[in-house]
């Protein structure tokens, strides 16, 4: 509790007013606090006074508190909008000028209980008569929760306050109100209203804030301070409840809706947030009856400027801007390096250096892996004979094939081509395919691994544990390694669960008179019981992260040399 210390003043009361004003006393210097709480002694229980270090840690008190007050010296005061309290400055001598921003100001040498007195009862009643004001231009008359004006300044208001941080907001949308409106009539569209603002009302925890932005538009402030997955939750929550049927005159009904929810980001502003929130309901809307959808900035990205990125993708291959990084790959038993595999990236003008995740799923799903894939192939048989023409032992080159390169019916005769025109021997070449490419279209898949494997070409299993794999199906294709997915490798120092499912991978393999590598290797804890297990090979940013060519090259030299 960040608070030092709450008390009640005991005493006769301040004024007419029932409540006890709450004042928050905000100051480094203690004698402050002697000094405020002995001329609140004579007011008595009207007034409760608590102590802080700050704004920040006691905000979360003071969410719609219509009957408090901040007594802050200059230095703790709140930065501009963050803090809707009417601000009392308690200054150490009379200021030269007016201080801006807040309501009132003491002076040291002239507090007295009188003065104080006056004081709060000034800046309360200003306060009460602002808030009066404000309510009547912010407030929504028939269900009395915030309308749009009163849910800007909510928004603004919640910002400020911690930056993002912590905040979710839901655009809700209900689907068929209007006609039920009509149907109806209006009088009973209000009560339909007040009945949904009843159930999201029944919803709500303490730091959640609901506004009517139009006849049947809804915003949701949803704090998510103490779990960012109560966004989620509460989405969960309010379509359940409003799923079920309303009673009017007597007659049931069933309303769909459509709730986007979209996560503040810091130091974004309202106004991409509301927007967020807003595609999202759009994204739930195309979806009968009661859903909700979370807005997805990567999905989003992608689906406006999915066939920019196409063509920007097209033209990088063309223009060369595409890369190769190798990561080497360690034999645990000879200590040597005996691999590298071909990882690409996209060299793009104005987003730097974009990993593979960001770009192959979308070349997967245009066609393009098919050209991208012949590239890579031929950059990496390129760049083996540069290995080799440094005089470096030969290693095996392992690439990426992605399960649509095997649907091109050019694959056998252009890679036949490729090895033949880079005079490479075709069995340092390694493909690395995952369980679910195998395993569609086997086949097919089976014809031209075998077809490759005469040429003197290897496979391995990549991601092995991530999809789903027929042992016997395993069997029966020319795989030479199983690569175990650094999913499982990750926490096998901390998770048993780990350890032993890798243990398990080893052994599988080597029943089945495959290699095994290891992959994501980051610690020796990893390394040394990788090498317990009888794993044969590792890889991972233990040992190198994946190198351009050139760093590439003095990584091996340097390595060879000791
Ligand atoms: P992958 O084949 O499983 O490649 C291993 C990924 O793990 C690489 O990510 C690598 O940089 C990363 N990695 C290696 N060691 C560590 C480590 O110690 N810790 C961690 N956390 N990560 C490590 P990258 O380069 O981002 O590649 C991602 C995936 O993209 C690859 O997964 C592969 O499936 C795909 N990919 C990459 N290049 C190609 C390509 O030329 N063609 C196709 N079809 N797919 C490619
Ligand atoms: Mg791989
Ligand atoms: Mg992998």
């Amino acid at each position: 509790m960040p608070i030092t210390h709450l008390c009640r003043v005991q005493g006769a009361s301040l004024s007419e007013h029932v409540e006890p004003l709450r004042l928050l006393l905000l100051a480094e210097d203690p004698s402050w606090e002697a000094l405020v709480r002995k001329c609140l002694l004579p007011m008595g229980g009207s007034v409760i006074l608590l102590c802080a270090p700050s704004w920040e840690s006691v905000s979360y008190l003071f969410e719609n508190d219509r009957n408090a007050l901040l007594l802050t010296t200059p230095t703790l005061q709140p930065a501009p909008g963050r803090c809707r309290l009417p601000t009392v400055l308690l200054l150490d001598a009379e200021p030269e000028t007016s201080p801006q921003d807040v309501s009132d100001w003491l002076v040291r040498s002239s507090l007295t209980t009188d003065v104080l007195r006056r004081c709060l009862r000034h800046v309360r009643e200003r306060g009460i008569l602002e808030y009066t004001l404000q309510r009547l231009a912010e407030e929504d008359p028939l269900t009395g929760i915030a309308n749009r004006q009163g849910f800007q300044t909510l928004l603004a208001v919640r910002l400020a306050e911690n930056d993002g941080r912590g905040m979710a907001l839901g655009h809700l949308d209900l689907d068929n109100f209007r006609h039920a409106n009509d149907a109806l009539g209006h009088q009973a569209g209000d009560r339909l209203i007040l009945q949904v603002v009843a159930r999201l009302k029944s919803r709500l925890e303490a730091g959640d804030q609901l506004a009517r932005l139009g006849s049947d538009e809804f915003a949701l402030l949803i704090d998510t301070r103490r779990a960012p997955e109560r966004a989620e939750w509460m989405a969960e929550r309010i379509i359940e409840v409003l799923s079920e049927p309303y009673w009017i005159d007597g007659e049931s009904l069933l309303l769909g809706c459509s709730l986007g929810i979209a996560h503040a980001r810091v130091n974004a502003g309202a106004d991409p947030l509301m927007w967020h929130a807003h595609i999202a309901m759009q994204q739930a809307k195309s979806t009968q009856g009661c859903t909700y959808h979370v807005f997805d900035e990567r999905i989003n990205r992608n689906a406006r400027s999915l066939a920019d990125l196409e063509s920007e993708l097209r033209r990088a291959l063309r223009r060369d801007e595409l890369e190769l990084h190798y990561q080497p790959r360690l034999d645990l038993v000879t200590g040597t390096i005996v691999g590298l595999e071909a990882l690409v990236r996209w060299r793009h003008g104005e987003r730097g250096l974009l990993a593979p995740n960001e770009f192959v799923p979308l070349a997967e799903q245009s066609g393009l892996i098919v050209p991208l894939g012949y590239w890579v192939i031929s950059r990496a048989l390129r760049d083996m004979q540069a290995l080799r023409e440094r005089g470096l032992a030969p290693l095996h080159m392992a690439v990426n094939l992605s399960f649509r390169q095997f649907q091109d019916s050019q694959l056998l005769s252009t890679l036949s081509r490729l090895i033949t025109e880079r005079g490479v021997e075709a069995n340092w070449l390694e493909f690395e395919l995952t369980e679910t490419a195998v395993m569609r279209r086997s086949d097919l898949v089976k014809q031209t691994m075998d077809a490759l494997g005469r040429l003197g070409v290897r496979f391995s299993l990549d991601d092995f544990g991530t999809g789903f794999s027929s042992f016997v199906h395993l069997n029966s294709l020319p795989i030479a390694l199983l690569k175990i997915d650094k999913s499982f490798v990750g926490g096998m120092e901390n998770r048993e669960e780990n350890r032993k499912l890798v243990l398990a991978m080893i052994n599988l393999a080597h029943n089945l008179e495959l290699e095994v590598v290891a992959e994501g290797v980051e610690t020796p804890e990893q390394l040394s019981l990788l090498r317990d297990f009888g794993c044969d090979q590792v890889q991972g940013y233990f040992i190198s992260k994946p190198l351009p060519l050139a760093e590439l090259v003095e990584f091996l030299t340097l390595g060879a040399a000791q």
